[in-house]
């Protein structure tokens, strides 16, 4: 299922209810049920849809609303509040700070939008008056660094990498050290997402993470993740401890619900959305917006 999809579903189940003329308490079972049955398809956990359900019928509490209350407002409120909340992790990411530098460290699958997403947050940052570069910590992949390089030229982002020394904690080490001296504001460190919740990967983000000490590590998810989702960022959080979530390919045929899944399995926020191959193709993540957007 898409996102759009999920969005028209959740709204023609609130639709159907607040426009027939009976908002009794059967037709508001059967719009939680089907926005409910939404949610789940598009790969969001059973448990947090069954929370969400839960909220929705207790917020609204249908045997005590009066004969004179707009229990459609209430109704279309309720699912909105919740929906939100669903996205919201209630914490505050990190803020870089100007005139300092701020390493941020990137981590995720192979695959996942790693590299691109870097890029992008770079550009970001350098169209906001920041002073951005892009370090290349993935000595695994053939390519890898010249990918970045590819990129961070595109985006007249400066980038520093190695064709031969393999160690990729002294590359990260070497980066940001250089690119600290030269008084960078943002310095962004691209790793390497080769194992599947290997332990030498996760052992590798550690390493990485003791030498350049970043001020924020992000995760990249990518929104076809599924039910995999939870389980695959509780393991990152437990050896990275990431800060915040970057969900990419938005664009594409996921619904992304379990992506959505990690924030809450790991109350961390989602900063940006990806939603397309482009550099400029990246939002900032906002719960209300979002979910304003989805149900259109
Ligand atoms: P990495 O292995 O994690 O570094 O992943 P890459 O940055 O190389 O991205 C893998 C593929 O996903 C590339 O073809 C990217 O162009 C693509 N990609 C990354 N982010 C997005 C996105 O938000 N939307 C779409 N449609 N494609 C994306």
């Amino acid at each position: 299922m898409v996102l759009a999809d999920l969005g028209r579903r959740i709204n023609a189940a609130v639709h159907d209810l607040t426009r027939s003329n009976v908002v009794d308490e059967k037709a508001f079972d059967s719009m939680i049920k089907e926005i409910g049955n939404a949610l789940v398809e598009a790969d969001v956990n059973v448990k947090l849809v069954a929370g969400l359900r839960k909220s929705i019928r207790s917020t609204v509490n249908f045997k005590d609303l009066g004969p004179g209350v707009n229990k459609k407002r209430i109704i279309q409120k309720a699912v909105f509040d919740e929906l939100c909340r669903l996205v919201d992790s209630h914490s505050e990411p990190y803020k870089p700070k100007k005139g300092k530098p701020n390493v941020i460290m990137f981590v995720g699958l192979q695959g996942s939008g790693k590299t691109t997403t870097c890029t992008k947050l770079a550009r970001w940052y350098n169209a906001r008056g920041f002073k951005a570069c892009l370090v290349c910590a993935d000595t695994f992949r053939a390519g890898a660094f010249d990918q970045l390089k590819q990129n961070a030229t595109k985006a007249k982002v400066p980038y520093y990498g190695s064709y031969t020394e393999t160690d990729p904690v002294k590359v990260a080490k070497a980066g940001v050290d250089k690119f600290k001296k030269e008084r960078f504001e943002i310095i962004i460190v691209d790793t390497s997402g080769r194992h599947r919740q290997e332990t030498e990967l996760f052992a590798e983000m550690v390493q990485i993470q003791e030498a350049v000490r970043p001020d924020q590590t992000i995760m990249v998810l990518d929104a076809s993740i599924g039910q995999q989702a939870e389980a695959q960022s509780k393991a990152f959080k437990e050896s990275a401890d990431f800060g915040a979530i970057v969900i990419t390919k938005t664009d594409g045929n996921a619904a992304g619900g379990g992506a959505i899944s990690a924030v809450a399995a790991t109350k961390t926020p989602i900063v940006f959305i990806g939603t397309g191959e482009h550099i400029l193709d990246m939002e900032k993540f906002e719960p209300q917006r979002y979910i304003s957007k989805l149900l259109g």
